[in-house]
């Protein structure tokens, strides 16, 4: 379906229930912020195949020249400067308006929280760039901590109380997923009416594999994202205009006069994370 099918869409997400929606999210809907995704023609992967090690656990675990090289990376990440744009901002008028159940994201720039997504609502099967964690005695801190530290001229800082590898909290490939953060994602692609999956190649597992899960479960599915995905077929509306413009245009504007930050017309949930 094309940009002819947002009307229709857009009925699907009015006659929703509450809770009724779960949203699948990667790092297209971050483009529009200024943070590249890996696959896209200008994603990291597709300009300097190159960096794929720098996200590769055991090449991090026991390289020196990867460590210091993905920490360089970490400095200069564009998530520290990337603010929300309309497609976060439009999930975030989905959880206002009560119908979403949970955003899955796989990605790690906390973009969801910084539009207004609670971030007991938003989860993050593969971790989050804003904390870093000890691989020997997983303390965790804030990631700023470790960039101060890169400033004042530290390349692969090590833990402050053990002096084991510091990692930030993402899930690089070869490293296992948190697993009650899965089960959390399992039970929102389950139990929707709607997923929606936005911006993502469909290609990394098992994150990709939640679109079937929730299709064969008996949900809707709609798959916006600018290139064809391997679950298409499955779907219900696949949408390939950019989410910015798209996503907006099926999410109901919130009762006009409303104060966001205060009349809250959420209707009283249990915690999807
Ligand atoms: P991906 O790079 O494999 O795919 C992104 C898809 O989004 C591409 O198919 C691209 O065509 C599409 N796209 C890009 N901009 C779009 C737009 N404005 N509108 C519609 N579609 C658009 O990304 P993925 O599927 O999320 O999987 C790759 C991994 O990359 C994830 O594990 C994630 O953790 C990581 N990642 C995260 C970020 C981030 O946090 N923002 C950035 C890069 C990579």
């Amino acid at each position: 379906m094309s940009e002819a099918g947002l009307p229709e869409i857009a009925r699907w997400v009015a006659a929703a229930g509450p809770l009724d929606i779960t949203v699948l999210t990667g790092a297209g809907i971050s483009t529009e912020s200024g943070i590249p995704d890996f696959r896209g023609p200008r994603g990291l992967w597709t300009t300097d195949p190159s960096s794929q090690r720098l996200f590769d656990y055991d090449a991090y675990v026991n390289d020196p020249q990867v460590r210091r090289a993905a920490w360089q990376l970490r400095r200069v990440h564009p998530a520290w400067t990337a603010e929300p744009n309309a497609g976060h901002r439009a999930v975030a008028a989905l959880e206002e308006s009560g119908r979403l159940r949970a955003v899955i994201t796989q990605n790690i720039d906390g973009l969801h929280q910084r539009a207004g997504n609670c971030p007991e609502h938003v989860l993050e099967i593969h971790g989050s760039l804003h904390a870093v964690e000890c691989l020997r005695c997983a303390r965790r801190a804030p990631t700023a901590d470790v960039l101060a530290r890169l400033e004042a001229g530290e390349e692969d800082p090590n833990c402050a109380a053990c002096g084991g590898t510091l990692k930030v909290a993402t899930i690089s490939f070869g490293q296992a997923l948190r697993s009650d953060v899965l089960d959390a994602a399992i039970d929102a692609a389950t139990g929707c009416a709607l997923f929606l999956a936005l911006g993502t190649s469909l290609t990394v597992q098992p994150a990709a594999s939640l679109v079937a899960l929730a299709a064969r479960s008996g949900a809707r599915l709609v798959i916006m994202n600018a290139e064809p995905t391997p679950y298409d077929d499955l779907a219900d509306a696949v949408v390939r205009g950019p989410i910015g413009e798209g996503l907006p245009q099926i999410v109901p504007s919130p009762p006009a006069g409303r104060d966001p930050g205060r009349d809250r017309w959420r209707p009283s949930r249990q915690s999807a994370g």
